[in-house]
């Protein structure tokens, strides 16, 4: 028996999955705006259809905003405010002709970015991803070493990509795992939330009870990252 389902409402089709949540969840996804809807098991269709009926104008302008693309940062400058590990870290531009560009972050709650002045915006974000990228590949072996005895799984490799709707994801049968490089901007637990579940799908492929069970028991305060990312994918991040 399958618990998916599709609806039209409005003009408007709507994946709905049932699943073991606690409330009515809905997420407008882009590039397309296809609308995903998990409900509680127990809840009836009717008042389903009515939640969501009440959600139709919200639901319109999800899809206008996701569809529409990402508006690219206009400038990498100093002044600005960067989120690294759940920080938010002043920006200094230092106009440096001397040496390799790069970027570095002094104490706590600074990044200095040393580049030409006539570094393009878009060199200035590779450079930036670049870091990020540096910063979690710091950060990921270390919590794979820690959890792989307390699952008894072995991640073959894992890889660190940019995706635009998932946080991670999990090769069941190469034991690859991806994850996104926007988590390095998020609190360190949320990497590690999106890792184990990554992890917990070498045990249980499927998000079925089982998965559930086992996420609960090995981070029992899971729902306080996953309410952390989700705000994140609701505001376009990524
Ligand atoms: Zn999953």
């Amino acid at each position: 028996m399958s618990n998916n389902r599709s609806l039209l409402l409005g003009g408007i089709a709507i994946e709905l999955q049932r699943k073991r949540v606690k409330r009515l969840n809905v997420r407008v996804y882009p590039p397309d705006g296809r609308v995903c809807v998990s409900a509680p098991v127990h809840l009836s269709h009717s008042v389903i259809e009515q939640a969501l009926l009440s959600k139709l104008d919200w639901i319109r302008h999800q899809q206008q905003r996701a569809c529409r693309p990402v508006p690219p940062r206009q400038h990498i400058v100093t002044g600005e405010y960067h989120p690294v590990a759940g920080e938010q870290l002043l920006l200094t531009v230092f106009d440096s002709v001397q040496g390799r560009a790069r970027i570095e972050r002094p104490d706590a709650q600074a990044l200095h970015l040393f580049c030409p002045a006539s570094t393009t915006l878009e060199r200035r974000i590779a450079l930036l991803n670049d870091w990020y990228r540096h910063q979690l590949h710091g950060r990921i072996p270390a919590l794979i070493e820690k959890w792989q005895p307390i699952l008894r799984v072995q991640v073959a490799q894992y890889a660190i990509r940019h995706m635009r709707t998932r946080w991670g994801s999990c090769n069941t049968s190469t034991r690859r795992i991806c994850l996104n490089l926007e988590l390095a901007k998020y609190p360190p637990a949320c990497l590690e939330y999106v890792l184990v579940h990554e992890m917990v799908h070498l045990l249980e492929p499927g998000h079925n009870q089982r998965f559930y069970t086992l996420m609960g028991q090995v981070l029992p305060d899971g729902q306080q990252q996953k309410e952390i990312l989700k705000s994140g994918m609701d505001h376009g991040l990524p």
